[in-house]
């Protein structure tokens, strides 16, 4: 093992979206940010995030690519973390309106779900996560409508789950690479840590 994949190797899906901030907010975290572009790609990593950005645009060239059948595989048996556009990929079912999903989340989540006025926005929401309350940045978001029951909310705004996890899957309804605070992206790190092969 070299020194630099101590802390795992975590892609970051390049196709759409804001890559390079999680790129860089998970060189902070102390891991060794991957960009993913082809199924192969995801064969030696530990974990992946799946980013903002659009999810139809996403979901279209993963399917146009035949990368999506790949990519479920990878969820459903790795870490992976989406945030934004990537919680929408990850759950269940998809509303506002329907699309398909990787389905590995017990969640089903309504797309942009804030309205117009509020299309983007920062607040400070309580988590669990150790240090008090989280700068959250919202952009265009989606909103948990239902949790399964082995989901664990880790953050919320007001009444609204934004920050969850079930096993080894996490996902965010806001961007945490766009805040200095790096909790949520150790805590994927150590996520990977945990479930890592060695
Ligand atoms: N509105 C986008 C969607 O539905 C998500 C927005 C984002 O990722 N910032 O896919």
């Amino acid at each position: 093992m070299t020194e630099s994949s101590g802390r795992g190797r975590i892609g970051v899906l390049a196709i759409q979206g804001d890559y390079a901030a999680h790129a860089d907010a998970l060189a902070e975290a102390g891991a060794t940010p991957i960009l993913v572009r082809k199924p192969e790609e995801l064969r030696e990593l530990d974990g992946l995030i799946l980013p903002g950005g659009e999810s139809t645009t996403i979901l279209r060239f993963l399917e146009k690519h035949n990368f999506l059948e790949e990519l479920r595989q990878f969820c459903s048996s790795r870490p992976v973390f989406g945030t934004c556009a990537g919680a929408i990929l990850l759950s269940r079912e998809v509303r506002n309106p329907q699309q398909p999903s990787l389905a590995v989340l017990d969640a089903r989540i309504e797309r942009n779900a804030y309205g117009r006025q509020i299309d983007s926005s920062i607040v400070n929401g309580e988590t669990t996560l150790p240090g008090g309350a989280l700068e959250m940045v919202f952009i265009r978001a989606p909103r948990f409508l239902s949790l399964g029951a082995d989901v664990e909310v880790l953050a919320r705004r007001e009444q609204d789950p934004v920050l969850v996890r079930q096993g080894k899957v996490m996902a965010a309804t806001f961007h945490p690479e766009l805040s200095s605070d790096r909790r949520v992206h150790q805590a994927f790190v150590d996520l990977v840590a945990r479930f890592r092969k060695d």
